[in-house]
């Protein structure tokens, strides 16, 4: 049986990425024999313009029955002064909840030849390959009582995590320390918040089935200071929401190019969206400019971890540092030399790719 892809182009550079991205699959399927489907629907400013609703119920639909997702962008300054349901980003949100994708996997990996473009001395930053899981469903952005009182100079979240909550994400990381360096750092702030004392207690009880992985704790407030400190001495780092948000992207910049970012975020069975972290750059949009190499970065993630396909998700990784360091760079990435169109650096991955496939 083949793999069902769901293909979400949306908006901006959205649609260039994502075409990227079915041509390399085409690739996986002519030269290496991976046998996959896809299907495609409207998400974001494409999806409201067609159908009035950022997330109809037809592209709902499609993501309940795939596989993978991969998610190019959505937005742009068009959908700005809708009202708040109606904008491209809350239909992202509805997937991710409609989904229940709990689990935000964003690594930060520096590739040796870009190790110039990170905001840290290279010396700090050369070999970089960070791993945050963040919990991307619960915690303050979603605790109840929440309220703006009648009192507009005063109001309030909570920030609620439930034991289930914390070991399902708690497990995730496990998981991914056993696929990677094996080594688990849990950030919380355990000295002052009653929720962040559960979230240790917890990982420490799942500790003994993870007999393979060292793991560590951290307060967050360190933990920002040491990824910018010395930022290799990690190897995962797994944290709830709010946390995992600021930190991850903390580490997102310590390599410098938001073009080459990729991220996934799963729920309890392992389907999963994919998406690089960069927005829809409207301001490149249409021109050819963009950096495919966040979204295929993001295909090799979806052939990990939601389509049982670790050695192709190797093989693509490999191509792509491949064409990276054979000198080839999109304009983002290529510090005012010479630079590849989006087409051109999909073609120079599919060339590597059939290369190997020898
Ligand atoms: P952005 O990430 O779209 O762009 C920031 C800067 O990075 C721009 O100069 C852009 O040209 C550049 N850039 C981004 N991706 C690139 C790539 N692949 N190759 C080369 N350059 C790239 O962030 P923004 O400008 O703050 O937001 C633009 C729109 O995207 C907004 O509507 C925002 O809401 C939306 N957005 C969507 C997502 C998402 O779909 N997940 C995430 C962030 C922002």
């Amino acid at each position: 049986m083949s793999d069902k892809i769901l293909l979400l182009p949306g908006d901006g550079i959205g649609p260039e990425i994502v075409a990227e991205a079915e041509r390399v699959l085409g690739v996986l399927g002519e030269a290496y024999g991976y046998a996959y489907e896809t299907d495609r629907a409207l998400v974001g400013g494409a999806a409201y313009d067609a159908a009035g609703d950022p997330f109809p119920q037809v592209t709902e639909s499609a993501c309940h029955a795939a596989d993978a997702i991969l998610f190019g962008a959505v937005g742009g300054p068009a959908y700005d002064a809708l009202p708040r349901d109606k904008r491209p980003e809350s239909g992202l949100l509805r997937m991710r909840a409609s989904l229940d994708l709990f689990a935000n996997l964003r690594p930060a990996k520096l590739y040796p030849e870009l190790a110039a473009a990170s905001s840290l001395k290279p010396e700090l930053v050369a070999g970089l390959d960070i791993l945050i899981v963040r919990e991307l469903t619960g915690g303050i952005y979603f605790g109840q009582p929440r309220a703006q009182e009648d009192n507009p100079r005063r109001a309030y979240n909570t920030m609620v995590y439930s034991a289930e909550e914390i070991s399902r994400i708690a497990r995730a990381g496990f998981e991914a320390a056993q696929r990677r360096g094996g080594k688990l750092c849990s950030v919380d702030k355990a000295n002052v918040l009653e929720v962040s004392q559960l979230w240790r207690d917890v990982v420490e009880e799942l500790a003994p089935e993870y007999p393979d992985v060292t793991l560590s704790h951290m307060y967050v407030d360190n933990a920002a200071m040491q990824l910018v400190r010395d930022p290799r001495q990690f190897d995962v780092l797994v944290t709830g929401n709010l946390f995992g948000d600021i930190l991850s992207d903390l580490a997102a910049m310590l390599t410098g190019s938001i073009g080459m970012l990729p991220s996934a975020s799963l729920n309890a069975d392992s389907r999963g969206l994919y998406e690089p972290v960069h927005g829809s750059a409207p301001d490149i949009a249409g021109q050819d400019k963009a950096n495919p190499l966040a979204m295929l970065l993001s295909l090799a993630m979806a052939l990990r971890h939601s389509l049982g396909q670790p050695e192709l998700a190797a093989t693509l990784e490999a191509a792509i540092g491949s064409v990276l360091a054979s000198g080839q760079r999109t304009a983002d990435i290529a510090a005012g030399g010479p630079a590849l169109g989006t087409r051109a650096m999909g073609e120079a991955v599919c060339a590597a790719l059939r290369e190997r496939a020898g």
